[in-house]
């Protein structure tokens, strides 16, 4: 590089080069192709031939940018696209677009918990053979000012990148466990359970054991009424600290369960090394079932599921029933319980305490 341009170590294996006053994109790309066939030749470590693969991310500073934080994200996008081709990426326009929807997304996001613009909606969950209601799962709804809707699958992984997942998601167990508490004053008969979502990420959360706690407290509940809903990849990531929390919050009495079973790794190990109570099976299985074949591959990794679930003493609950077949076929295969479309949707509590209402069993 020439002695006007910078070079920075920014940890680890990263590295950065400011080019200052460049023609063209292409003085970038010559000077990174240049970096590259020096680094391709060996490094003598020890006696030992080493040897090294580069992977550049490019990005061209602009007008459009403020923060010289914005420069080196783009920069950094690009790199990781490029990484293990040992190649560069330029940053283009269309990409600079999807960052910068990333971007609002989550200044919204955060403007979105102050102004209280996220709600919980629940979908109950039912016992099949009976059809009596058992508890409710508790899904975020995001309702933007100019987008409407925003679909938790687009800001729940925003707000795990940037870690508001953690306020936020302590703000959804504790509204969760407000509202089952209200319930269980209004339909004192009734014996319902309320699931909440928990990403990987809120397990950062230092004090997250203690804050349930205070929440369970502060609302009366029995620790038995709330499930956590967690994902394979909590379980398989098998770390330390992770399995410390979980250890915690299962002799707090909270029960486990494991979300969109089936969908995520192929090692079944760490089914016996956690106390997991609860499969959650992929709607994805469930929805392949019709009736044009009987006998289908999804009803029969379901009825696998089932015996594994049997054996090693957990219960299932089978998600996405949209039709009467799959409701029938599950009960068939003695599936207990089932939530999807074909009972409810997610609605608002004031949809739920209707439907509570009307339940001639309590
Ligand atoms: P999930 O936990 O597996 O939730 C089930 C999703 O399936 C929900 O989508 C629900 O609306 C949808 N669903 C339920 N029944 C049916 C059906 O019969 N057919 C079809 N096609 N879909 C059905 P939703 O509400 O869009 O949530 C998507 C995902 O976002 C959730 O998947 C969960 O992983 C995440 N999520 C939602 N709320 C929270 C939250 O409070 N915290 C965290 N960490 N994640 C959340
Ligand atoms: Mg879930
Ligand atoms: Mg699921």
């Amino acid at each position: 590089v020439r002695s006007t341009d910078t070079v920075a170590r920014l940890g680890g294996d990263e590295f950065a080069i400011l080019l200052d006053n460049i023609k063209d994109v292409n003085s970038a790309t010559d000077i990174a192709e240049r970096v590259k066939s020096q680094l391709t030749l060996p490094f003598n470590l020890g006696g030992n031939e080493i040897f090294a693969a580069t992977s550049i991310g490019i990005a061209i500073s602009s007008n459009s940018y403020e923060q010289p934080d914005h420069l080196l994200r783009d920069a950094d996008m690009y790199y990781a696209k490029s990484q293990g081709k040992a190649r560069h990426e330029i940053f283009d326009s269309n990409m600079h677009s999807q960052a910068m929807v990333a971007l609002q997304l989550e200044t919204d996001l955060r403007k979105a918990i102050e102004n209280q613009e996220l709600q919980l909606y629940y979908q109950p969950i039912l016992a099949l053979k009976t059809a009596k209601i058992t508890g409710f799962e508790a899904l975020l709804r995001w309702e933007h000012p100019d987008l409407g809707f925003v679909s938790p699958t687009k800001f729940i992984p925003v707000a795990e990148e940037t870690g508001l997942i953690i306020p936020l998601g302590e703000w959804v167990i504790r509204e969760a466990c407000k509202q089952l508490h209200l319930w269980q004053l209004q339909f004192p008969s009734a014996e319902i359970t309320m699931s909440v979502n928990f990403s990987s990420k809120q397990f950062a959360q230092t004090n997250i054991v203690e804050s349930i706690k205070d929440i369970l407290n502060e609302y009366d509940l029995q620790p038995k009424h709330i499930h956590l809903e967690l994902t394979e990849s909590v379980f398989v990531e098998n770390s330390q600290a992770i399995n410390q929390t979980l250890k915690q919050l299962k002799s707090l009495g909270l029960i486990l369960c494991l979300d969109d079973f089936g969908t995520g790794y192929s090692s079944l190990s760490y089914l016996h090394r956690f106390p997991i109570d609860i499969l959650k099976i992929d709607r994805s299985f469930v929805m392949g079932m019709n009736n044009d074949d009987d006998n289908n591959s999804k009803s029969k990794i379901i009825q696998t599921i089932l015996a594994l679930a049997e054996n090693m003493g957990m219960k299932v609950v089978a998600e996405g029933i949209e039709t009467q077949y799959q409701l029938a076929k599950l009960r068939s295969l003695k599936c207990e319980y089932g939530q999807g479309y074909f009972f409810s949707k997610p609605v608002d509590n004031k949809a739920i305490e209707d439907l509570l209402a009307t339940q001639s069993q309590w």
